[in-house]
């Protein structure tokens, strides 16, 4: 069993109210706050280790508190590049969903912290890698191991929907699995608060929803789309409009034609016609029931929600973690570079992320 810190998100001062909220019994189950700056976190409270994965503005190191040796992963953006790529606003976001997310299939973020030219995003290590190594390792999935990593992308964004956050980049590269084999969903890159509709072109070409593509205002069923790309990758193995470039791809998705492998379960062909339209008014997920109706969907039949959501069923597959905490052999290898971290001179860019 992996040993769980309680939930507490990052607050610039302590109150009584988080500190009501932490396991009084075992203070050290928390990452120590540097006293240095305000109480937020800072790079000297951590030891950088290898590099996890990379991003378009970064990379993610796995790092070890100094304070109490435990593991976290560090996402690191420059924000020449965040402002290069225009993701002031993204990167914010990002910062604020993750802070106000929790759920047991989310990642949890214990803080943020910058220094010139870098910002900082602290957050547990899930040490079973990405769904994505595993569907490549396994081809495809069986039908139950589909539907169980299915069912509880579900509920986490279901989760999401209902505090009104889209999540806008579902895919297999964005779920983690845990030591136990349960799935927590990374990269709030794109999640935006949105009460009604947006428009931003955003998103990964073989998830994209049509709508978004076409640039007409959608709202939180883009996510439900990706809900039906995501089981019909893991089940074939590859995804519905999978074609040699992203603009082949869009054309593909606008032109929205489905071949369903004939291995598919009729259930899930009926569940992937209903998530897979572009029509919205009939779109699952986007009906009067919302997420009730994906969930009480015949392919889901066999789901006991509750008992998933508290982690109480077996999980299909557990990944081999050998060395114990801090593992990283489930994670690819990316060649590492000299850091920039921790310079704190002039910074052109300060007025953009004056919350991290
Ligand atoms: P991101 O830029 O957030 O998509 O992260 C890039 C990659 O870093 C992910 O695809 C994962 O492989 C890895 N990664 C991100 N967050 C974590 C985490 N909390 N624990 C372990 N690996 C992570």
């Amino acid at each position: 069993m992996t040993e769980v810190a309680k939930p507490v998100q990052e607050t610039t001062t302590t109150t009584t109210e988080n500190v009501a909220s932490v396991d009084a019994t075992n203070p050290s189950l928390l990452p120590q706050r540097s006293t240095v700056s305000k109480g937020k976190y800072s790079l000297n409270d951590f030891q950088i280790m290898r590099t996890l994965g990379t991003g378009s503005f970064g990379r993610v190191h796995l790092v070890r508190s100094v304070h109490n040796g435990r593991y976290y992963a560090i996402k690191v953006l420059k924000k020449e590049q965040v402002v290069r790529m225009k993701q002031i606003e993204h990167t914010n976001d990002e910062r604020r969903m993750l802070k106000l997310v929790e759920h047991p299939f989310l990642i949890r973020m214990w803080g943020t912290f910058q220094d010139s030219r870098n910002l900082f995003m602290v957050m547990d290590y899930i040490e079973g890698g990405e769904l994505f190594s595993l569907l490549r390792k396994s081809q495809r999935f069986p039908n139950p191991v589909a539907k169980f990593y299915a069912a509880e992308v579900t509920l986490a964004l279901e989760y999401l929907h209902y505090h009104n956050i889209i999540y806008r980049d579902l895919k297999p590269e964005n779920i983690l699995l845990d030591r136990n084999g349960h799935i927590k969903i990374t990269d709030f890159g794109f999640a935006k608060e949105v009460e009604s509709v947006t428009w931003t072109l955003c998103g990964t070409p073989d998830y994209i929803a049509p709508e978004v593509i076409a640039t007409k205002p959608y709202n939180k069923s883009v996510d439900w789309w990706s809900l039906g790309i995501l089981i019909f990758e893991m089940l074939a193995g590859y995804t519905p409009f999978y074609d040699t470039t992203p603009m082949k791809t869009y054309e593909k998705i606008l032109q929205g034609k489905v071949i369903y492998p004939p291995f598919f379960h009729p259930d899930v062909v009926d569940l992937l016609s209903k998530l897979i339209t572009s029509d919205l008014t009939r779109r699952i997920g986007n009906l009067q029931s919302g997420s009730r109706d994906i969930k009480s969907h015949p392919w889901f039949s066999e789901v006991v929600w509750e008992k998933l959501l508290n982690k109480d069923i077996e999980t299909p597959y557990e990944p081999p973690i050998t060395a114990g905490v801090g593992d990283t052999s489930l994670f690819d290898q990316y060649p590492e570079e000299r850091f920039d971290y921790g310079i704190h001179s002039e910074d052109p860019y300060e007025k953009y992320f004056v919350d991290f």
